[in-house]
């Protein structure tokens, strides 16, 4: 990127007003940077510049140095070979950069740059401090559900215990009542002797880094709040009786200080800590801090040096009300794929008037009146609001997501909440996603798989596919809603080779492959995926029945052969249930040529929308096969345990009550009765079918009902 700097802004620098107060408070006294404000850019330091040489050319960078009493402070040859360079005093740090940029020996050279948090502290009231961004019930007036549906992802995972999270902000309270137990902590360096034990450059450095001093250390006393508050949103002790919960119950995190006592802090303390917590092994770093442009490319390659490893960062919107496609904010708006960019949502689900980008801010999360941790005791709690407190939480579902999925990588997890928001009217043209976090759905893509019941549905009313060899049906009404791993669908594609799909793309593939594969086609579900061709005989059928809430679609392929060997025909369907349970049913693979037979040269399974997550029941015959009269069911994981309801089916006669239990598959369900809500009798016992739907009938009754029922899970 060309200088924009000139004489012209340069005479315009003014200081920043605040810096006789830094001395007087902040640990960082010692260095006293001068900070210099530019016209239309952020606040640096008149002191150090950030340069990467160009490759070969370090000895004439470094005659550049001398000549301009320079000196090399700190290199990270791991980080882009980013270098820091300390200037004599009276030169100004943007006339050097122009200089560095103009001797052509390097490939950058860049202002270091302030980075202020995104938060403010507002009403210090606790009491009412219900934290409605994890399970919204409409209190102080918010709006049901408007919240990250953490209650019910915690019913699949609440831990990311082997996750390292880096907090990289204004330090952390390590003994806070709440936190302390979720510390990562560093296991080459002995707490307390006085010596860098791991020979890192920081004495002590047993949680985390703090390089805001003149030598990096292991002090990372929070005198801010921010750093405290942050971490306890994302990784807060969970089901400790205690206080408040993260949105991940246990994680290992890691601090790295570079924010001063003010919330500001600079662009090389920040490459430090970015640094140290790629080679310490941090997976997912929160950065709830910002600068504007112009963009800075020692802190863009810093971030894309996290890709490199593979590094999920969440940044902050920030705070200005900006649009940030016109006025970009930095890291949030880098285009870098490991990046997420947050906005901030109300209780109501609604703006907050922080900053916003459609293409440039990714999604919203809960960011007003969040209650967590604070800094002034262990015991210490504070409402705070900004997009500084929404992007923890984006950050705590991405730990989540690593440690459900832990083969998935940086891009990966960023579709995974990319891809899983809930979409809200209010940030539509607000954001890329036009959505807000849904941890439930961001969970969800793994099914369970368990031995059905095999109960074949007939083809009768349901609509002939005339599908060519290798040919893909039109789009199919499902005729409801049908959620799976994390995304809801209402029209299905048939592919001739015993798969359908939810994305028309590559569902023609006759090669099928082991799962999950990025490779398209993805949001697949393969009850008999093989090169089969109904072209050559057969019939493939599609319909959908039943009635809501218990509506299935299904699709069969009936006596279709195999395109290498005609004689080789195969009967199966698979059964797309409205409560999301999918059921594959094989009446006919036996027979035939027994290098096609029983599926030993097919996939069979499910894969998600981004071919990350996959539910494998066989690829190539292994590890199992299938045969004549079986069923597969897959549930959900995590599919909420909820408690059956129960529903009248028919008005009650002469036959009895007729009565509908809704339910999970396989669980062992009491029916009971009662004459006055008080007393409890069994009816019925049966085990709930893989559909979900339970019929009963209590043959006592009759006339009009005149007895109240439940139905309860029984071991
Ligand atoms: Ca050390
Ligand atoms: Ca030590
Ligand atoms: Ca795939």
């Amino acid at each position: 990127m060309p200088s924009k700097l000139s004489v012209k802004y340069f005479q315009m620098r003014w200081v920043a007003i605040c810096l006789g107060l830094i001395g007087v408070l902040s640990d960082a006294v010692a260095q006293s940077p001068r900070i210099v404000r530019l016209k239309d850019g952020p606040a640096h330091r008149e002191d150090r510049i950030l340069i990467v040489p160009k490759q070969g050319r370090s000895a004439m960078v470094n005659t550049l140095h001398a000549r301009h009493k320079a000196r090399l402070k700190k290199s990270f040859p791991g980080m882009g070979n980013i270098q820091v360079i300390e200037l004599p005093p009276g030169v100004s740090a943007a006339e050097m950069v122009a200089r560095y940029r103009q001797s052509g020996e390097v490939e950058s050279a860049d202002l270091d740059v302030v980075l202020t948090a995104c938060a403010q502290p507002n009403d210090p009231r606790v009491a009412n401090g219900d934290q409605w961004h994890l399970n919204n019930f409409g209190q102080s007036g918010g709006v049901f559900d408007a919240d990250m549906d953490a209650v019910e992802a915690w019913s699949n995972l609440n831990s990311a215990s082997n996750v390292i999270v880096a907090v990289v902000d204004s330090g952390l309270r390590v003994t806070h009542q709440d936190i302390a137990a979720n510390l990562w902590v560093n296991p080459g360096e002995i707490r307390g002797n006085g010596i860098d034990d791991d020979g890192n450059g920081a004495i002590d450095d047993v949680h985390g880094l703090n390089s805001t001093g003149p030598t990096p250390s292991g002090n990372l006393t929070d005198y801010f709040g921010h750093g405290t508050h942050v971490a306890g949103i994302l990784g807060a002790v969970g089901n400790n009786a205690l206080g408040v919960s993260g949105v991940a119950w246990s994680t290992r995190l890691m601090t790295c200080r570079f924010l001063d006592n003010f919330g500001n802090g600079y662009a090389s303390d920040l490459i430090e800590c970015l640094n140290y917590a790629r080679t310490n092994g941090a997976k997912v770093v929160n950065c709830s801090f910002e600068t504007p442009g112009p963009i800075n490319t020692a802190l863009s390659n810093a971030f894309w040096n996290l890709r490199e490893a593979g590094v999920v960062v969440v940044a902050a919107a920030g705070n200005t009300g900006l649009d940030t496609d016109l006025a970009p904010r930095y890291p949030a708006c880098f285009a870098i794929d490991n990046i997420i960019s947050v906005m901030a949502s109300s209780r109501s689900d609604t703006y907050l008037g922080y900053n916003y980008g459609a293409t440039t801010i990714d999604l919203a999360a809960p960011g007003f009146d969040i209650l967590s941790t604070y800094y002034r005791s262990d015991s210490d709690y504070y409402l705070m609001s900004g997009t500084s407190m929404a992007t923890p939480c984006v950050a705590g579902a991405a730990a989540l997501i690593l440690a459900k999925f832990p083969h998935l990588t940086a891009q990966q997890v960023v579709n995974r909440v990319l891809g899983t928001v809930d979409k809200v009217p209010d940030f539509s043209g607000k954001c890329v996603t036009g959505g807000r976090l849904n941890l439930a759905r961001a969970l969800s893509g793994g099914f369970t798989i368990f031995p059905g019941t095999y109960a074949w549905i007939p083809t009768n009313g349901m609509t002939s596919l005339t599908l060519t060899d290798n040919g893909v049906s039109g789009a199919r009404p499902l005729g409801f809603s049908f959620g799976y791993t994390g995304k809801e669908y209402t029209n299905l594609y048939v592919g001739a080779n015993g798969l359908v799909g939810f994305l028309n793309l590559s569902l023609s593939a006759s090669s099928n492959t082991n799962l999950p594969l990025s490779t398209i086609p993805n949001a697949i579900l393969c009850p008999f995926w093989d090169d089969l061709n109904p072209a050559g005989g057969g019939q493939v059928w599609f319909g959908t029945m039943g009635t809501a809430p218990n509506r299935y679609a299904v699709v069969s392929w009936v006596e279709v052969p195999h395109k290498l060997s005609a004689s080789t025909k195969f009967t199966f369907q698979i059964i797309l249930y409205e409560n999301e349970n999918v059921r594959f049913q094989y009446a006919k693979v036996n027979s035939g040529n027994s290098q096609y037979a029983q599926g030993v040269s097919a996939t069979i399974g499910l894969e998600d929308f981004m071919g990350g997550v996959g539910t494998k029941y066989s690829f190539m015959g292994s590890p199992s096969v299938v045969t004549n009269g079986q069923a597969i069911l897959f549930i959900p994981n995590g599919n909420p345990g909820v408690e059956p309801s129960i529903e009248y089916v028919s008005p009650v006669g002469s036959g009895g009550s007729h009565l509908r239990v809704n339910g999970v598959p396989g669980e062992r369900c009491v029916v009971q009765v009662s004459p006055d809500l008080v007393t409890w009798s069994d009816v019925a016992t049966n085990l709930i079918p893989d559909d979900g739907v339970l019929p009963i009938s209590d043959l006592a009754t009759a006339g009009p009902p005149n007895r109240f029922y439940r139905a309860v899970i029984r071991p």
